[in-house]
Parts: structure tokens; sequence; C-alpha cells
């Protein structure tokens, strides 16, 4: 497999599972337009160093994906820098605990605007670029939270059941065009995400996080292991293939069992 001469734009890739990605796509020589927090600095040594590992370009846009006009912009930018936009990973995303009569109201505001109105404004935005060229993918990141629930995560369950739904008209809107729309959806990544998870369960219980972990994934998974971002991205670069052409609609599992219960 190939990507040389397509342009990815990967949100919230300098950190965990989104970095994972840009760095798939980038191993088969996609450009990738890089999004995401962070210091400015380290930010720009990621940039470089992915750059100068896959011998690809690689851009950055700081825009904040609870902000639909930045959205536009970074689209826009993608388009201006690398040229066009090929690969759209809709990956950024947050979280907040709380039980529903407890969960502050603009905490839930600010989950559904990044975990779902970014990737439809991202979506959006995108694809007249790829009806264009006739070719296109969409790949959000969803999670086993957008196929099933947990208590204390009403507003990420709700987006990502909302992304699940999201994916599947984009799937069937764009049939025929070259273009696929797919959400992949994971079980438990180690990512800076879950380690505060995992950190906060720890202090609650009085032990140390490697003595919760066990019991933190046993808990969901049958498999009782981490899924890691470089596999995530090998699943998103086989999305991005000839071999998953008529893959389109699919909330697609890497979860350990998660939700084969
Ligand atoms: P992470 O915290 O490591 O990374 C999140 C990324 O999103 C970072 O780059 C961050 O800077 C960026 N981001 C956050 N808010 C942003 C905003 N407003 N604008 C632009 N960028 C923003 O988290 P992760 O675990 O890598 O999560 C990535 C995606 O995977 C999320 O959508 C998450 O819901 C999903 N997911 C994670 C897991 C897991 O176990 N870690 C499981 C299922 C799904």
């Amino acid at each position: 497999m190939s990507l040389k001469g397509k342009v990815a734009l990967v949100t919230g890739s300098t950190s965990g599972i989104g970095l994972g990605i840009a760095h798939a796509l980038a191993a088969q020589g996609a450009d990738i337009m890089m999004n995401g927090f962070g210091d400015a600095a380290a930010i720009e040594r990621l940039r470089q160093e992915t750059a100068a590992r896959f011998g690809v370009r690689v851009a950055y846009s700081g825009a904040d994906i609870s902000k639909p006009a930045e959205i536009e912009a970074m689209v826009a930018a993608t388009q201006q820098q690398l040229g066009a936009l090929d690969i759209l990973v809709n990956n950024a995303g947050i979280q907040f605990v709380a039980p529903i009569e407890a969960f502050p109201p603009e905490q839930w505001d600010r989950v559904i605007a990044i975990n779902l109105s970014g990737v439809f404004h991202a979506t959006r935005a995108a694809i007249p670029g790829m009806k264009q060229r006739g070719w296109g993918r969409i790949i959000n990141i969803a999670s086993a939270h957008g196929l099933v629930a947990s208590a204390q995560k009403v507003a990420y369950v709700a987006a990502k059941h909302g992304v699940v739904g999201m994916t599947k008209v984009a799937a069937v809107e764009l049939a025929g065009s070259g273009i696929t729309a797919n959400a992949i959806c994971p079980g438990w990544v180690l990512t800076p995400l879950v380690e505060k998870q995992l950190q906060d369960r720890a202090q609650r219980e009085g032990m140390t996080v490697e003595a919760v972990r066990h019991d933190f994934l046993a808990e969901k998974q049958p498999l009782v292991e981490f899924t890691t971002p470089e596999q995530i991205g090998a699943l998103a670069a086989f999305l991005c293939s000839d071999a998953a052409a008529t893959i389109t609609g699919a909330p697609l599992s890497i979860d350990g069992g998660w939700v084969a219960q």
C-alpha cells in the first residue's frame, strides 16, 4: 500500500491515538496536517521529527476543534499548504466524568462541541475537495462508548453514539463518489486521556496505578490488555488502502472484546 501523493488531516494528533495515526499514515507516504494543543516548541519538534523520520511534508494547525470557524480555516490551510485534503481523521476528543444530575452543563457543551460537532464541521468542510478529486477517506475515532454505555460518561457516550450515526449518514450520502466513511471504536488505549482516569481511580481507592490497572481493564475487556496507538494507526492505514474500498459506514471495534459481551 502507498499513500504517496495523498494528504491527511488528523485532528488531535499532538498526543496519543492521533499521533499514532499520523505516524502510520506518514509511514505509508501521506503528507500530514497535524492539529492539537500542547507546548509550541514541543509541537514544532514533533512536526520536524515526523517529517524527517518518514520523508513527508508535515504542517501544523492549532485550530480549536470546539470552534467551527477555526475548523474551516484549518481545512482551507491544509488545502493551501499541502495541495489537497484526501484523508480526514476526526480524532480530537476529551472526557468528563460525573453522574448526570451532577454533570456541569458547560462540560456537556464542551464535550459535545469537540467530540461531536467538531466532527460534523470538519466533515462538511472536507467533502467538496474530496468529491472534486473523486477519492476520499473519512475516519472517525469513535469508541466502544459509541456502541455501549458506561456510567458517569453521559456527554462522551452521547457524542460517540452520535459520531457512529454521523459516519453512517456520510457513508450513505457519499456512496459512489470514491469516498468512504468509517468509525473506529477502540476500547482502552493507554494515552493521557485514560492515564488521568487510572490515576483518579488509584487515588480514590488509595492504591497505586499498577494495582488498579488489572481491574480497570478486566471490568470492560475480556482481553485484559491495552490497545496501542500504533495498532489503531495500522487500522486507519488499512481503511485508506484499496483493499478497504468497499468498507463504508462501519463501526469497527478494536476493543479486546468489550462490546462482544
Ligand atoms: P489524548 O488526550 O492523548 O489526545 C487528545 C488529542 O486531542 C490531543 O492532541 C489534544 O491536544 C487534542 N485536543 C483536545 N481538545 C482539542 C480541541 N479543542 N481542539 C483541538 N485539539 C484538541 O486522547 P486519546 O486517548 O489519544 O484520544 C483520542 C481520541 O480517541 C478521542 O476522540 C477519544 O475519545 C478516542 N478514544 C480514546 C480511547 C482511549 O482509551 N484512550 C478509547 C476510545 C476512544
